[in-house]
């Protein structure tokens, strides 16, 4: 176990609480600075400005949970969330008819889970204020640090310096041993650490941008029983696919939906474009079928014209970390887009694999004669950096793909097929240990890298075993007569297999993108 350390936290959403708990659960001293208010004040205008985003919570971010040395904190946080056990697609048939066709994530019925982010983060908060080693700094906005004397400065806004013009922010110095940036992906730390550290970085922004909508609960449920106040299936996160275009609804706690349109920027200033909204319900009747009869037209608009309309950032970099000084997690080091569902949930998966890695090195270094835990923490961060790099690129790629496979492939046989021989295989022939994509990343914790590689080798695998059994069954009688050609015609049947061997190529590739 390390020394007693100094250390501070930048950022107070899920992620840096959750590093925070884990730090302070380690003897140190931890100091949190927020650039918001407390999340638990009803003043405080919540991140990005909407009521709250529901999120979908997995294995990886349960699992993160389970290892921060609080027993009860899993059963807490999973006492508010609702089993989504898969996706509900919507649409309309030919003949005009709605239907809804529900697919399950997993055949072994293991379900993500429905949970309030704000609600969350809340419950977090809540256990770090008991800690008698933990203190919190809020309206407090990291604005520079030095990474070799270990000091940084923020902005205080919390009313304690008026100025000629009013109220103005005080500016406070710290020391500390390791900063531990969690500020999202707009991350100061990340900005700072650029000066000290060679890293990489790559930022992209899709051509999507998202709003908020409401589902509201029955005003005469059945019963009183708060399943029978949802409109639709709560059990499932709901999809309009809209090829271009998607619309989706989580379930709430309290019987409401928080639903989510993704578009390309174009429609946002194409339904933008006239004041009094009346293209916005067409807009909806076009590509999602039923939502009108969920959300009334007048409220659709208001929606639109109300909540913002924000964009959609991937971040890439490397590495993480300065020296001992320094580590950046969650958004602040992979922002990605959020059609994975996995970006809180790596990032909690950061905060368990840090800290496992510096248990490591601390219990390595532990009988050695002059030990020092900045030097332990300096390997330490080497090899965060080094393995977690590998793994959040793989995610932040899988999610970019993810978009498709919500908005147009589940509606594809190819993918239902696939998913379908998958989940077959992985139910009669258990020793192969074969799962889809989506149960790997979802319900299990193996590393991101792996799960690509082993989900690409799979595909590989079934293409050319589908490939042997058409040919067994079709190209035996054209066995022997291929023979009498090969012979006859050496160059042409030579033409032939090449082309053919092509296609088989292709097709590989086909069956290995976007699954
Ligand atoms: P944040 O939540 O961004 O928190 C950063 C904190 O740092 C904030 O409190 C901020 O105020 C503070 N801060 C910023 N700058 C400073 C500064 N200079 N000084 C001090 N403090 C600062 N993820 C999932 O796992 N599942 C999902 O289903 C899912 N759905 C999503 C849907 C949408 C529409 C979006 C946009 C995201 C979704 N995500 C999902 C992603 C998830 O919201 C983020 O990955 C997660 O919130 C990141 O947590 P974080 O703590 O790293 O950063």
């Amino acid at each position: 176990m390390e020394k007693k350390q100094k250390i501070v936290v930048i950022g107070a959403g899920p992620v840096g609480s959750l590093a925070a708990l884990y730090a302070a659960s380690r003897g140190n001293d931890v100091e949190i600075y927020e650039l918001r208010g407390d999340l638990r004040d009803p003043s405080t205008t919540p991140l990005n400005f909407t009521k709250s985003i529901n999120l979908a919570l997995s294995e990886r971010g349960l699992n993160a949970m389970r290892h921060a040395g609080q027993p009860k904190l899993i059963d807490h946080v999973k006492a508010a969330t609702i089993p989504m056990r898969g996706r509900m697609i919507h649409g309309k048939k030919p003949n005009g008819q709605l239907y809804e066709e529900a697919q399950d994530y997993d055949i072994h019925g293991r379900a993500i889970l429905a949970i309030d982010r704000g609600g969350l983060n809340k419950r977090l908060l809540d256990i770090l204020d008991e800690m008698p080693n933990v203190t919190f700094f809020f309206n407090h906005k990291l604005t520079g640090a030095d990474f070799k004397k270990n000091k940084a400065w923020f902005e205080v806004k919390d009313g304690t310096v008026s100025g000629d013009k009013g109220q103005r922010a005080r500016e406070i110095e710290i020391d500390f041993d390791f900063m531990i940036g969690a500020d999202g992906a707009h991350s100061a730390v990340r900005y700072h650490l650029m000066k000290y550290t060679r890293m990489d970085y790559e930022q992209q922004y899709i051509d999507t941008l998202w709003c908020e909508f409401q589902i509201q609960p029955k005003e005469n449920p059945e019963d009183e029983n708060l399943m029978s106040k949802f409109r639709i299936s709560p059990n499932h996160l709901h999809i309009w696919p809209g090829k271009k275009f998607m619309f989706i609804a989580i379930p709430s706690d309290d019987g409401t939906f928080t639903c989510t349109l993704f578009a390309p920027a174009e429609f946002y200033t194409f339904l933008e474009s006239d004041p009094s909204g009346a293209h916005i319900p067409d807009f909806f009747d076009n590509y999602f079928p039923g939502v009108t009869d969920l959300i009334p037209p007048a409220q659709l608009i208001s929606s639109f014209h109300s909540n913002p309309h924000l964009p959609l950032i991937s971040i890439k970099c490397k590495p993480y970390h300065y020296s001992s000084s320094a580590v950046i997690l969650g958004d602040a080091a992979h922002a990605m887009v959020p059609f994975y569902g996995q970006g809180m949930n790596a990032g909690l998966e950061d905060v368990r694999i840090l800290f496992d890695i510096l248990d490591k090195h601390a219990r390595m270094d532990e009988n050695t004669a002059d030990h020092d835990p900045a030097s332990t923490r300096e390997r330490a961060l080497d090899e965060y950096s080094r393995v977690r790099v590998q793994d959040a690129h793989a995610i932040n790629d899988l999610a970019l793909q993810n978009y498709v496979e919500m908005r147009a492939s589940v509606l594809s046989p190819t993918y239902r097929f696939r998913k379908w021989l998958e989940e077959q295989l992985s139910v009669w022939l258990p020793s192969l240990g074969w799962q889809t994509k989506y149960s790997r990343v979802s319900f299990g914790n193996e590393r991101y890298s792996e799960v690509v590689k082993k989900s690409d080798h799979q595909g590989k695998v079934l293409m050319r075993a589908l490939t042997g059994l058409l040919f067994g069954a079709v190209g035996g009688p054209l066995v022997a007569l291929g023979v009498v050609m090969a012979v006859r015609y050496r160059r042409a049947v030579d033409v032939g297999l090449r082309a053919a061997m092509g296609n088989v190529d292709s097709m590989v590739e086909l069956m290995t993108m976007n699954r």
